[in-house]
């Protein structure tokens, strides 16, 4: 028996082909959308804007997996406002698996998303990078996640709903571009039941300077938020391999062109590590490096992770860093750690023990 292709699998470009083929007007493409990303439609018979003879058709060559919550951990430290920081392990339409947070915090739920299955970058203070890479997700993939979680906090309180996106889960989302392009576009559609503003939505990388330039050119007008981690070359080629290819004059200028395009600030996060990026010379360095373009700067605390040996920093140091960033004029905010007892804290998303028996990897 043939294998059947996963509908989700196509972008909406190539549903368009795809109605071409089968000699069904355009508009055909954006109903078969509609259907599944707003009217979340679970097979292809109640799919009924469509033709029965088009329904038909569709349910012999193609498949409509969905994604599944396989398990959820609650934060036992609490978050912000009383609300717990909540990890969920996601299965995907071929049995693999992500991990999804959701992260509360005072008027907003904001959900970080997963765009690979591990990542081939192995980013030194990343659990994602040891798990190696798998494979990109698709669109559909990503959507999912945000509307899974949205559906569980509407179920657990009919008026809550996510308010915000980062793409900061497992995975590089610039090496997996346009599928995060065609999800964002999914989450903003303004006539689908679920819809954000882009201005809600953040991609993060470690800085591939090609990607970023395609991002801006896109005109999707997203936040970017860049893991800087040290304004040293050196320094930070020792933690992100993938900067030895993406040098930081160069990023300089990507990050001025991203910010002039889409009149956002960048935000460059920045790990504090002791004894590695946390001395006074280091908040000079970066001071340098931020005056060269409109950008915010977040500081946030390493997060233990099994068998990476860096230590955070203490308060001491990091008030001499903070202060001076301040007393070079920047815009300086420190991000308090969240979900770091469930490993679901920035650098600490990996699959290692997976309750179910079928995944494929
Ligand atoms: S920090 Fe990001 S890019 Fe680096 S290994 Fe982890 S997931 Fe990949």
């Amino acid at each position: 028996m043939p294998v059947l292709e996963n509908i989700k699998s196509l972008s909406r470009k190539e549903l368009q082909n795809l109605m071409h083929d089968y000699g069904e007007p355009p508009f055909r493409a954006g109903q078969i959308h509609r259907c599944l990303y707003s009217d979340r439609c679970t097979d292809f018979q109640s799919m009924t804007t469509l033709s029965t003879s088009l329904r038909s058709r569709l349910s012999e060559e193609f498949v409509l997996p969905a994604c599944s919550i396989e398990q959820r951990q609650n934060d036992r430290t609490g978050g912000e406002g009383g609300e717990a920081t909540r990890k969920y392990l996601v299965q995907l339409h071929d049995g693999l698996a992500v991990e999804t947070v959701l992260i509360p915090s005072p008027g907003r739920w904001t959900v970080c998303v997963s765009t690979q299955v591990g990542c081939p970058l192995q980013c030194a203070f990343c659990a994602t990078g040891t798990m190696g890479f798998t494979r990109n997700l698709n669109a559909a993939e990503i959507v999912e996640q945000v509307l899974l979680v949205n559906d569980e906090l509407a179920e657990n309180s009919g008026k809550r709903q996510v308010t915000n996106v980062v793409f900061m889960g497992m995975g590089e989302p610039l090496l997996n571009l346009d599928q995060v392009i065609e999800a964002i576009d999914t989450l903003t559609c303004e006539q689908y039941r679920f819809h954000l503003s882009r201005h809600k939505i953040t991609v993060s990388t470690v800085g591939l300077i090609p990607a970023i330039a395609k991002l801006a050119d896109s005109g999707r007008n997203v936040k970017l938020a860049l893991s800087l981690h040290s304004a040293d070359q050196g320094k930070r080629e020792t933690m992100i391999p993938s900067a030895a290819d993406n040098r930081l004059p160069e990023l300089a200028g990507a990050l001025d062109y991203y910010g002039r395009i889409t009149g956002t600030p960048v935000t460059l996060v920045y790990m504090l590590l002791e004894d590695i990026n946390d001395s006074r010379d280091d908040a000079l360095q970066l001071a340098r490096f931020a005056r060269r373009f409109l950008c915010k700067i977040n500081l946030i605390d390493y997060n233990a992770i099994v068998n990476i040996k860096f230590k955070s920093t203490g308060n001491q140091r990091r008030d001499t860093f903070i202060q001076t960033l301040l007393d070079k004029g920047l815009q300086v905010t420190v991000r308090r750690s969240q979900g770091s007892s469930i490993s679901a804290a920035c650098g600490q998303l990996a699959i290692r023990n997976r309750p179910s028996s079928n995944q494929n990897a």
